[in-house]
Formats: C-alpha cells, structure tokens, sequence
C-alpha cells in the first residue's frame, strides 16, 4: 500500500542504523516489489510504504539503483524545469524546478555517485530528477515543495549585461542561455525565470 497522506509524507526518515544493514537491504526490496507492481513508477521512497527509515530506489534505466542512508553532497548551481509526477499524488502532474546536476553519497554505494540532466538522452534528465524526488521524500519534502511557478521576471536594479547567463522557460522547457541569445525568444512565448 502506497502513503497518500501528505502529513505523514511530511516526516523525515531517520537513518538505517550501520550495524544492521540488512534492515536497509530488506526495505529495499519492499519498495522495488511495490515500484514494479505500480502503474509506470520510477522511484519509490521507504515513508511511501509507511516505513520511516533512509532508503529508496529508483528504476529509470536497465538496471534499478538503491540507495541506503542517501544525502546529496553536491548540487549545480543551475536549474532546470521539469514534468514531475508522484505514486503518492495519483493524477497530479506538475512541473518542479531540480537541479540539472548533482552528487549523492549513500552508505550501499563505494564513492560518489553522479548525476546530471545535462546530456542529450532524456533518462538522464528523468534519473537526475527522480534521485531529487525520492531523496526530498526522505527529508519531508513532496514534489509540491519544489514547484515551479512561472512568475514574469520582475526588472531588479542590476542591468542585464548581454553575456550575462540567463533561466528561461515556455510549456515544460527551460534552458540558462546568453541573455543576447535568450532576447529574441522572449518575444516567442518565453519568459524570464532567473538572472
Ligand atoms: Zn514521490
């Protein structure tokens, strides 16, 4: 049974504790069997199955990745936008604001792991985002805490230098171009997101 109760999702995982990994191992495999009977889920967090412990699992390519007491340790600077969907909010589809890189540290991984949504294949952007996703599950946080509200960019006090690197989006795209490069777009549908 999936947790569609936005209260209880609001609670933070405490870590699976060193001395008994194979807790962390067995929640694991609870969250990839209820992901592979879900309707198209890639990503499932432990609070989602009611067990508030640090671990979840992600299944956006070949190969599923579990990820025991995760954190992120580093995070672009750049962001970009994204559709974003939850098992947990049937039928609610939004679009979030993630960041297009980032580096997890997880007690079942040797090393860093690396993922960026900076690549030409679209799972690497669904990968990036879904590792996002589940890790704010264990931190409380739902995908509605990162929404992106298109908001018109207001004209601050700083002048836009043409080089300057600019966030703009239209629909679910978004792209940090050139200002001189994102000028003509925002006569097409585009809107200043960030300077
Ligand atoms: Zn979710």
């Amino acid at each position: 049974m999936i947790v569609k109760d936005i209260n209880k999702l609001k609670e933070k995982c405490v870590p699976v504790s060193a001395f008994n990994f194979g807790e962390g191992e067995d929640i694991a495999k609870q969250l990839l069997d209820e992901l592979k009977n879900s309707e198209g889920g890639i990503g499932l967090a432990a609070n989602q199955i009611g067990i508030n412990k640090r671990v979840c699992v992600i299944n956006v390519k070949e190969e599923p990745i579990v990820f025991i007491n995760p954190e992120i340790v580093e995070r672009s600077e750049e962001t970009f936008v994204f559709p974003e969907s939850c098992l947990s909010f049937p039928g609610k589809h939004i679009r979030t604001l993630r960041h297009t890189s980032i580096t997890v540290k997880a007690d079942n991984h040797e090393g860093k792991l690396m993922f960026t949504a900076d690549s030409d294949d679209i799972n690497d952007a669904f990968e990036c985002v879904c590792v996002q996703h589940e890790i704010d599950h264990l931190d409380g946080v739902t995908m509605f805490d990162r929404e992106f509200k298109q908001e018109p960019w207001k004209r601050k006090s700083k002048k836009i230098g043409r080089n300057d690197k600019v966030l703009i989006a239209k629909g679910t795209e978004s792209k940090t171009i050139k200002y001189k490069k994102a000028e003509p777009l925002l006569d097409d549908g585009w809107t200043l997101v960030e300077v």
